[in-house]
């Protein structure tokens, strides 16, 4: 199968040999796995992770499976160069949640030993037991788990919620962003997917969109968006406030009133934003990129011959990462699945076994995976695209940390 589907790529005109070579660099220096090296030599930012979904509480489908593994999952994450997550809110209820788990990870315990990381997991994978380990081995070094940070909004296929009282929604919308504070890092997710319309109208979507916008032009944050199948109408609405229009807008409003800061929301536009698990054409994206959004790739826009050409095209200056996880990993069916470099261990959900991952959950660690896929894809240095990747995130999401040298 993934025989086939490599012999596809060569026909698209992707060139597999250099490709190969360099995901076999990025499999050298990442599927060493849990020595210093592999953290320190990549580092991510997953821009959209799905963390509070109940897969990670151990439940699938209303059946509970397992105990929640979150620590674990973040530990793994780390472990694998991941610094940052941007867990996404799908909705106020979900918005919320989110913004309560990064509150709980980051206050409650943020830094593990390494050494320590595999036993404490076999022995039992509770807090109390990964201390007696870390007493036990007071010297090894100490690995961070990711910081985590929020966005907050509505997606497209939940704004019958939003449409049921628009104006207390919309309220609450910006009262949890001003509670968060700088955990709160974008506006979203929110956009238009008429993939799903099953689930909310077009129109529906179309207005709770503009108000999102609204809401982004006011408070200045960027904005995680989501696109699937509308592309015009998603272009229609946001053409007029992109980054690129925002910037023009504040310039013409300099020239004219002379004198005057020309600082602020600017015009009517956002500050940034990105269209995350991209999935759509070449010509779409390029228009994007015009306009000044980023494109965010996971293993959804790495499926098809066509998803690899389109993310080999992409300016390198426009590219995030992320998983989308529990959701978007990279099946065996996927176009991108022939430049997969790792096999990782996995259980099903019922069996699950510490230092496993659960079969058909994504999770963030496998961050690292797209990044294997898209730089073969690309003909480019996995590790040149990771910090690419990474100094594109802070530009859009951590500007004001990264300005200063501290974290
Ligand atoms: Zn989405």
């Amino acid at each position: 199968m993934s025989e086939s589907e490599a012999a596809v790529v060569v026909t698209s005109g992707v060139k597999v040999e250099k490709a190969a070579a360099a995901a076999a660099a990025a499999s050298a220096i990442a599927t060493s796995g849990a020595t210093d090296s592999a953290v320190s030599a990549l580092r991510f930012i997953d821009i959209g992770a799905n963390m509070t979904d109940s897969m990670f509480n151990g439940m699938y489908r209303g059946k509970s499976k397992h105990n929640g593994d979150l620590r674990d999952v973040l530990r793994r994450a780390a472990l694998h160069g991941v610094e940052r997550i941007i867990i996404t809110g799908t909705s106020l209820e979900e918005s919320r949640a989110a913004l309560d788990l990064a509150r709980h990870w980051n206050s409650e315990s943020v830094i593990d030993h390494c050494a320590g990381i595999d036993a404490a997991a076999a022995a039992d994978s509770d807090t109390k037991a990964a201390a007696e380990v870390s007493e036990m081995t007071p010297s090894v070094p100490v690995l961070s788990l990711p910081r985590l940070s929020v966005t907050v909004g509505c997606h497209p296929t939940r704004c019958d919620e939003f449409a049921a009282d628009p104006d207390a929604y919309e309220r609450d919308l910006r009262a949890l962003i001003a509670e968060a504070g700088p955990l709160a890092v974008a506006v979203g997710e929110c956009g238009l997917d008429y993939a799903r319309t099953q689930f909310c109208a077009p129109e529906t979507q179309r207005t709770y969109f503009r108000r999102q916008i609204d809401i982004a032009r006011d408070t200045g944050l960027p904005m995680f968006l989501h696109l699937r199948d509308a592309h015009d109408d998603f272009l229609d609405i946001i053409r007029d406030h992109s980054p690129v229009a925002a910037a023009a807008a504040a310039a013409e409003a300099a020239a004219t009133t002379t004198g005057e800061e020309g600082g602020g929301g600017g015009g009517g536009g956002i500050s940034g934003g990105v269209v995350h698990s991209y999935d759509g054409t070449l010509d779409v994206a390029r228009e994007l990129e015009a306009l000044g959004f980023y494109i965010g790739i996971n293993g959804c826009s790495l499926r098809t011959v066509e998803n690899l050409e389109t993310a080999s095209s992409l300016s390198q200056e426009r590219v995030l990462l992320e998983t989308d996880a529990p959701w978007c990993e990279i099946r065996r069916t996927h176009a991108g699945a022939a430049y997969l470099t790792r096999e990782w261990p996995q259980k099903k959900a019922d069996k699950w076994a510490s230092g496993h991952l659960v079969k058909s959950r994504n999770e963030p660690c496998r961050i690292v995976d797209v990044l294997d896929v898209l730089a073969a894809a690309r003909n480019q240095n996995p590790v040149t695209l990771a910090e690419a990747a990474y100094q594109n995130t802070l530009r859009l999401f951590f500007s004001a940390e990264s300005e200063s040298p501290s974290s």
